[in-house]
């Protein structure tokens, strides 16, 4: 396996995207009939789950007998193979998916392969005193089930490979079903560099033909000790009700805030590029704007000036009509029309019969409070922007509007009060304050980066520490060295 040229790895891959069976859904752009034999595990990818569990189980054994040493050569190895393969998954991800941007995904898997931490986030803790000492150390689970959504699926993997192996677990991806292709490759590719760096074989697996019922499958299979899903509210309850630890990462619907203090021009560039940014697929992306009245036209000119497209409020019921199949009333949440999830904001304009060309990254409209646009996760680069009193106004309404998920914030203020009142009260796994949302996931800015936010179960921003068992050892009456 060690010696496969990439000549070869393309063969499998090729294989392998060959027997892949049929998907249904959003974003998917064709179907292949039926479901076909799949490769028994080469570079691990697996025709049926317990094969994939058996093998990473295997290879678990095998990682934890190697060290840390060994550990941080194949996370030195994989990040390389991202390095040099992250540009082509990001445009199968794209074509397979037909979510988001090309350039943006490219980003999004640098921004994993740099950034993700390694080893150096395990560390232990001592405690020493008259009675002797007592060491805590970073332990791995085993073998985690790992579930990954459709709108970052090189990303995800990448990032919970990266994090879960140098924590020394062994991992199953079950990927989305309209991402299965790419995410195999990212799987084999993944699997050629472990091999090549003389770790084990079978170390990241995956089931070819993913569904729903695999997912479920998995998160109860008895080779798994942990279960780690991102995705929407469905998998997330799911996961919850699986009777296994689970750390979920879920939905978002993340405010903006822009108070009367704030740089106008800069917020204006921030929220165009941070709400547009791979079509607004991201969890964390701006998805509707709050701004205090008295600057809201200076904002609207700001975001016009960066390059959004301005919808007039006669427009509004078009626009309405063609994002939503079905509305709910005020202050609900509205049924979208899922296969405009991170079209480009031409198409979806377009079909509201709105004029804009294809150089638009964002389309912005003013709502009323009330409004479905704002109440909702849609997903597209459509930011409505509505207007608020004041600061505290704005705060308040944007919990509300988060429902609160407790996932991410923005805000944009030169007040230390109302920065200091919204980090305190939004209450979530992520606040940025003056900066685009992807600040909040290390881009641009400082800490690493998760794309498995958990904000139902508590760990936030995922890390190597948070895919570990804390194991403790204590000495009693001795070791301490003062
Ligand atoms: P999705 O929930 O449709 O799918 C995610 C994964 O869960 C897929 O692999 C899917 O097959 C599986 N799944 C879905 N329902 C399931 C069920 N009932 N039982 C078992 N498995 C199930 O989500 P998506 O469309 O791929 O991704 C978008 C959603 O994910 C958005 O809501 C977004 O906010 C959220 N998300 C959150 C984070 C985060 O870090 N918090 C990151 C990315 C995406």
């Amino acid at each position: 396996m060690a010696g496969l040229t990439d000549q070869e790895i393309e063969i499998i891959a090729q294989r392998i995207v060959a027997d892949l069976g049929g998907h249904d859904g959003v974003g998917g752009k064709d179907k292949i009939a039926g479901p076909q034999p799949s490769p028994a595990g080469e570079l691990g990818v697996f025709d049926n789950l317990d094969a994939a569990v058996r093998g990473a189980s295997t290879a678990f054994c095998q990682i934890d007998e190697m060290g840390l040493r060994k550990r941080n050569t194949i996370i030195a190895a994989i990040r390389n193979a991202m390095r040099e393969h992250g540009d082509a998954l990001a445009k199968e991800a794209f074509e397979e998916t037909g979510l988001g941007r090309h350039a943006d995904k490219v980003l999004k898997n640098q921004l994993v392969t740099e950034k993700t931490p390694g080893t150096e986030d395990l560390q232990p803790q001592a405690v020493t005193g008259d009675d002797g000492l007592n060491l805590t150390e970073p332990a791995p689970y085993g073998v985690i089930g790992a579930i990954t959504p459709t709108t970052n699926p090189t990303s995800t993997l990448i990032n919970n490979t990266i994090a879960m192996v140098a924590a020394g677990n062994a991992v199953v991806f079950n990927v989305h079903p309209n991402a299965k292709r790419v995410s195999c490759h990212t799987v084999a590719l993944i699997n050629k560099a472990v091999v090549a760096a003389g770790g084990p074989n079978h170390l990241v697996t995956c089931i070819a033909n993913p569904t729903v019922e695999s997912a479920q499958a998995l998160m109860k299979h008895s080779g798994i000790r942990l279960v780690v899903v991102t995705g929407g509210g469905g998998v997330v309850k799911a996961a919850m009700e699986s009777g296994k630890r689970a750390i979920c990462a879920g939905p978002g619907n993340p405010p903006v805030v822009v108070d009367e203090t704030a740089d106008i021009d800069k917020a204006g560039r921030d929220i165009v590029f941070g709400a547009s940014f791979d079509n607004n697929i991201i969890c964390v992306d701006e998805k509707e704007c709050l701004v205090v009245s008295s600057v809201a036209d200076k904002l609207i000119q700001a975001m016009i000036y960066n390059g959004a497209a301005l919808v007039w409020k006669d427009q509004l019921a078009a626009l309405e009509k063609a994002i939503f199949k079905k509305t709910n009333g005020p202050r609900q949440e509205a049924e979208i029309d899922r296969s405009l999830i991170g079209k480009n904001a031409s198409v979806i304009l377009q079909k509201a019969g709105i004029a804009c060309d294809d150089s638009v990254r964002l389309g912005i409209v003013e709502v009323d409070h009330d409004h479905p646009l704002l109440w909702t996760e849609q997903m597209m680069p459509i930011l409505p922007v509505t207007r608020v009193r004041d600061a505290d106004e704005g705060i308040d309404f944007a919990i509300a509007l988060e429902h609160p998920r407790r996932h991410t914030f923005v805000m944009h203020s030169e007040n230390l009060s109302n920065l200091s009142r919204m980090a305190r009260e939004c209450n979530a796994s992520v606040f940025v304050k003056n900066g685009p949302s992807q600040a909040g996931l290390g881009w641009k800015s400082e800490g690493w980066t998760s794309f498995t936010i958990a904000s139902p179960t508590g760990e936030g921003m995922t890390s190597p520490r948070s895919f570990s068992r804390w194991r403790r050892c204590t000495m009693v009456g001795a070791f301490r060295i003062v």
